[in-house]
């Protein structure tokens, strides 16, 4: 029982750190497309390093939502299926097994959009 709490405190206590840390980042992007980016970033309330950091977030550990349950989850925390190669979702267990074949086209070129934005696959 002890044990558990003090796990469960590190956890916490490594994720406050982590949110609370903040360092500089110095990047080079195309000068046109900064503009167009603080132009639509300032339309919403956002700062460039809020959509920079929401991103590197999900580059790192993908946050996806099930195509079956609508159940949120990161693509680090679940397996690939050995028969269909896809994730599979560590809450209802759907992966493209259990897809009819329309579906299954229709989740695969949404799937796309992920891997354009990560340049590679989710996982
Ligand atoms: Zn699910
Ligand atoms: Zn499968």
């Amino acid at each position: 029982m002890k044990i558990k709490y003090t796990r469960k405190y590190t956890y916490i206590y490594g994720y406050m750190r982590m949110a609370k840390e903040r360092t500089k980042l110095t990047i080079t992007i195309n000068r046109e497309l900064l503009e167009n980016v603080k132009e639509k970033a300032h339309k919403k309330g956002l700062t460039l390093s809020k959509l920079i950091e929401n991103f590197l977030d999900f580059y790192v550990n993908p946050k996806l939502y099930c195509f079956k349950c609508g159940r949120d989850f990161r693509a680090g925390e679940t397996e690939i299926c050995s028969k269909c190669g896809w994730l599979i979702c560590p809450h209802c267990g759907a992966c493209r097994c259990n897809l009819s074949d329309d579906v299954a086209s229709a989740v695969y070129h949404m799937r796309r959009v992920y891997e354009d934005l990560l340049i590679g696959k989710v996982k």
